[in-house]
C-alpha cells in the first residue's frame, strides 16, 4: 500500500466513529462495473454499494440529469410544489403499477414511514384499538439502522445497548407460513418482510412461500409490506422480486438503486389506501421529494428500462450462478442466488469469508463478506458475459485456496 493510502485509512480511524471495518482499499474513481483505487489499481465491483449502484458507477445519463437539475433547482421543501415531483410520481407509479407514492431519502426512512402508515391505516381503516397495532417481522431481517427498526432486529450486534425499544412487533421465522398464521391477531396491521433476505446472506424462501403469505394477509386484512430496497429495481432479474412469486404487495419499499447510487432516494409505494390515511402535517421530510432527488431517480429508472438492465441481470445471473456451481472447491458449502443477487456460503472449516474477500481484492475483485461464512456477490446490472467469466476465473482460484 502506498503511504497516502495508509494516511487515508489512518485518518478515518483517528476521526471517524468506528462503526465500519472496511476492506483495505481506498477508492477514488468508478465507471460501469469498475472502480479504481488511489494507486490506480482497477477492481470489478461485486458489491455495488449493497445494490445501490445497480446501473453502474457514474452512469453518464444519470450524471447528466443530476448536473442539469443541480444547475436549475435543488431543494424547495414540500412547503412549495416543484416541477420534478409530479413527473417522478407518474413515472414510478407507471413503472411499478402503484397508486400512491411517498418520497423519502434513506431506505430506513422508507421502512419507518411504512410502519407509521400501516399503523395509522390499522387504527383508522381496520379498526384496531388505539395503541394496540402489531406488525409481524421475520427473524434475521435487515430493514435499516434507526431506533424503531433495530428494536425488531434479531441480531445482537445491531441491538445491544441501543434500547429501550418500541413495542408492537412480533418476530417469526422467515419462510414459515404456519408461524405467520399463528402470529396474526385481530390487531395485526402488517407483515413486513424482505422477498429475499439480503443481509442475512441472500436467503431465498421455499417455493410457494409468498403465494401462501399473500393468501394469509388477504384473508386476515393484513397489509403485506415488501421491503424491496435491495431486491427491487432489477437486482433479481425482474423489476420487483415479488414478480418471481406472481404476487403483489400492498406496500412496496424502494431505495438504493432508485438513484443509481447518486443520491439517497427512497419511496413507499402503495396499492390501496394505506398512504391515503396521511394528512397534511402528519408526516414529512425536508429533503424527501426534492427536485434534485426526483430528477436523479427519474433518470435512474429510465436507464434501467431503456438499457435492458433487468433482462441483463436475469441473463448474467444465470451465467454467474451456473459458473459458481461449476467451481469444485472443498471450501464451498452452498451457492445460491437469483438474478445478480448471489452468495457463496463457505464451510465453517474453510475460515472466515473476510479472508477470501481480501484475497479477491488482490485479484481485482471487491466483494463483501456477511455473517462470517458468506461471500455476497452483487455486481452492477450492466455486467457483460466476458466480465462474468473474468470474475468466475478469479473466484475459482481464490475459493480453491484454503485460509482456515
Ligand atoms: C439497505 C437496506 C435498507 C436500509 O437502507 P438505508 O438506505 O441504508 O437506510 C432497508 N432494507 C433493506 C432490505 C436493505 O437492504
Amino acid at each position: 500500500m502506498s503511504s497516502s493510502v495508509i494516511d487515508f485509512i489512518a485518518a478515518e480511524a483517528r476521526f471517524g466513529a468506528r462503526n465500519y471495518e472496511p476492506i483495505g482499499v481506498v477508492l477514488s474513481r468508478g465507471e460501469g462495473v469498475w472502480v479504481w483505487d488511489t494507486a490506480g489499481n482497477r477492481y470489478l465491483d461485486c458489491l455495488s454499494a449493497y445494490s445501490a449502484v445497480s446501473q453502474g458507477h457514474c452512469h453518464p445519463k444519470i450524471l447528466a440529469a443530476m448536473v442539469e437539475q443541480a444547475h436549475r433547482l435543488t431543494l424547495t421543501s414540500r412547503a412549495f410544489h416543484n416541477d420534478q415531483l409530479a413527473l417522478f410520481y407518474e413515472e414510478i407509479a407507471a413503472l411499478t403499477g402503484s397508486h400512491k407514492v411517498l418520497p423519502m431519502n434513506s431506505g430506513a426512512e422508507a421502512v419507518e414511514s411504512a410502519i407509521k402508515s400501516v399503523r395509522k391505516w390499522g387504527y383508522e381503516v381496520k379498526g384496531v384499538p388505539d395503541g394496540q397495532a402489531e406488525v409481524i417481522v421475520c427473524a434475521n431481517n435487515f430493514h435499516g439502522r434507526t431506533l424503531g427498526i433495530v428494536g425488531f432486529s434479531t441480531d445482537p450486534e445491531t441491538r445491544t445497548h441501543f434500547g429501550p425499544f418500541a413495542p408492537g412487533f412480533r418476530i417469526i421465522p422467515f419462510g414459515d407460513t404456519a408461524a405467520l398464521e399463528e402470529a396474526i391477531t385481530p390487531n395485526t396491521v402488517a407483515f413486513l418482510v424482505e422477498p429475499i433476505q439480503g443481509e442475512a446472506g441472500v436467503v431465498i424462501p421455499p417455493a410457494g412461500y409468498f403465494t401462501k403469505v399473500r393468501e394469509l394477509c388477504t384473508a386476515n386484512n393484513v397489509m403485506l409490506v415488501l421491503d424491496e430496497i435491495q431486491t427491487g429495481l432489477g437486482r433479481t432479474g425482474k423489476l420487483l422480486a415479488e414478480q418471481h412469486e406472481g404476487i403483489e404487495a400492498d406496500v412496496t419499499l424502494l431505495g438504493k438503486a432508485l438513484s443509481g447510487g447518486f443520491y439517497p432516494v427512497s419511496a413507499v409505494l402503495s396499492n390501496n389506501d394505506v398512504l391515503g390515511t396521511l394528512r397534511p402535517g402528519q408526516h414529512g421530510s425536508t429533503f424527501g421529494g426534492n427536485p434534485l432527488a426526483c430528477a436523479v431517480a427519474r433518470a435512474a429508472m429510465r436507464v434501467l428500462v431503456e438499457e435492458g438492465m433487468i433482462e441483463n441481470a436475469a441473463r448474467q445471473g444465470v451465467r454467474f450462478l451456473e459458473g459458481l456451481k461449476d467451481i469444485r472447491a472443498n471450501t464451498i458449502r452452498e451457492v445460491r442466488g437469483r438474478g445478480l443477487m448471489l452468495a457463496v456460503e463457505l464451510h465453517p472449516e474453510a475460515g472466515r469469508a473476510r479472508r477470501y474477500c481480501e484475497a479477491l481484492q488482490g485479484k481485482g475483485i471487491l466483494a463483501k463478506d456477511t455473517h462470517e461464512q458468506t461471500i455476497r456477490i452483487a455486481p452492477p446490472l450492466v455486467i457483460t458475459s466476458d466480465q462474468v467469466d473474468w470474475a468466475l476465473e478469479r473466484l475459482a482460484t481464490t475459493l480453491t485456496q484454503d485460509f482456515s
